[in-house]
This record gives C-alpha cells, structure tokens and sequence, in this order.
C-alpha cells in the first residue's frame, strides 16, 4: 500500500477467493476505473494466484500487471515460475522469505527494455552514467553481502521448498481428519508453503491452546490493511471485503521451514490433534 501511494497512486482493493487467498480474478473487472493503469496480484502463502484471468483482464483494459512474489519464490503457475508471467514482479528477500538474505533486500524483474532501463535509473539517484541524474531516483541498490549470501541460497531454492511441501504433506495426512480446513492447492499451481495455514472460527482458542503446548503458531494477518489505523475509512474497494475480513479471522500458520525435523512436526500433529 505504502509503495503505490509513494509512486503517487490510489490504490483500490479486490477481495480474495476464501480457498486460496488469493485476488479473486472475477472481482477484478469492478474495481476497474477508466484512471486505473495497473494490477497487482500476490502470490500469497506460497501459491500462485490464478493469473490467466487477471492478465486477460489487465490486457483488455490496457493496463500494466505487476507480481507481488514476496512469498512465492520458485513456485510455478502452469509449469512456469511465478515472476515469469507480468510486466514486473517484485521479490522480497528479507530474511524470513523463501529465500532470504541476513538483512533486507529485494528485487524487481522484467523483460521489458523500457522498464528495466527505468528501474535501473531509479535504482541508484537516478544515474545513467555516474554523478548525472536523468531522473529522480533513490537509492535502492541490493547490498552486495547480500546478494552474494543470496547467489548460494538461491542454489538450493527448490530443494527447501521441497523440505517445506514433505512438511505440508505430513501435516495434510496428519490433520486430515480434524474440524479446521486444511490448505488448498489450486490446481494451476505448485504450492511452496511459505506458510501453511490452516483456518477455523475457533482460531484464538486454538492459538492459545498451541501456545500452552509450547508450539508459536502466527497470524498472517490479524489485521487487513484497509482496517490498520493509517488507511482506515480512506481506501476505495474497502466495503466490499468480507472474505479478506473473515479469513483474517480464521488463519492460522502452523510451523514450517526447511529445518523442521520430524520430532517437531509430531509435536504439532499431536497439538492441533488434542484440539480438533
Ligand atoms: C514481505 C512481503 C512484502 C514486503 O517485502 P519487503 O522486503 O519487506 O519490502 C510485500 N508483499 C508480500 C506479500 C510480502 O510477504
């Protein structure tokens, strides 16, 4: 929210799809104005959203698509990488993502020359050669530690989220008979369980119950953005959320990465078990 207002935008919201979480492609058309020049649909979770409807949509209407990929880093959409799809997709590598640096980072990419020659101007104060600004940038460039320390992650990218989808699966067969709904795959896409979040009316209670067994269960997020105190009451599409209010609600992430071993994963079948 804060990056499109900074780029001098009105952002307008869509609800999601409640099974995926995801923008809702048939909710998109209405929040179209004659004045809107882009899309930005987000990868949450670890999944792709369903984009072929969204960038038909944005074609129709002329209008420029850019992938939030923060969370879904090597996942694929129709056999493709997510981030292979828009105009532009941005990548977070702040250390808790799929891949993630020991500090803040990030990274835009497109295929587009135009773009790309603009994003690098933006990039560094605006330079094309050095001390000449064209334009008014920033300073934005990727700390080069972290770049190096993201070249060898990289290399073992597919193989964590491979740890991440053995952990989801023993968590799927091992919950699947309790009263909380499970993680649904959407069948376009491959699923990297950057979170794995389950959902329930009874989300509190079964936080707290967790907690008392000594396992952190998070909330992604307790609080949608047009509800937080510096956008409430001023962000258009705003009414018209139910599903995004209601799963804020209901999810809950259980524990995952790479690192958790086996032990572990019983610990938290066997809790979310007492409970549900
Ligand atoms: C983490 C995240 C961001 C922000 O990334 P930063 O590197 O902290 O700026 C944006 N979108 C999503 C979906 C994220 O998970």
């Amino acid at each position: 929210m804060a990056a499109i207002e900074q780029a001098g935008a009105v952002p307008v919201l869509v609800d999601i799809e409640p099974r995926y979480f995801t923008m809702d492609p048939g909710k998109l058309e209405a929040a179209i104005t004659p004045r809107t020049r882009a899309v930005i649909p987000v990868h949450l979770y670890g999944q792709a959203v369903d984009l072929d409807p969204i960038l038909e949509t944005g074609r129709r209407h002329g209008l420029r698509v850019i992938e939030d990929c923060a969370q879904a880093h090597g996942a694929l959409y129709k056999g493709k990488r997510v981030g292979s799809w828009g105009d532009l997709a941005c990548f977070s590598f702040y250390p808790t993502k799929n891949l993630g640096a020991l500090g803040d980072g990030g990274m835009v990419v497109t295929r587009d020359p135009e773009l790309d020659q603009r994003l690098r101007l933006l990039r560094e104060y605006g330079w094309a050669e050095r001390y000449v600004s064209h334009v008014q940038g920033m300073n934005s460039r990727l700390d080069e530690l972290q770049a190096a320390i993201l070249r060898v992650k990289l290399r073992t990218l597919d193989e964590d989220n491979a740890a991440r989808a053995g952990i989801a699966q023993r968590y799927d067969a091992g919950l699947v008979d309790c009263d909380i709904a499970l993680p649904v795959c959407r069948k376009d896409s491959t699923h990297v369980y950057h979170q794995y979040v389950v959902r329930t009316p009874r989300r509190d209670a079964l936080r707290q119950h967790l907690r008392n067994h000594g396992i952190a269960a998070q909330i992604h997020f307790p609080v949608p953005v047009h509800l937080q105190p510096a956008y409430r009451g001023r962000l258009a599409g705003s009414e018209a959320l139910p599903e995004t209010e209601r799963a804020a609600r209901e999810v809950l992430s259980l524990p995952i990465y790479p690192g958790l071993h086996e032990g572990e994963v019983q610990t938290v079948l066997e809790g979310v078990r007492a409970f549900a």
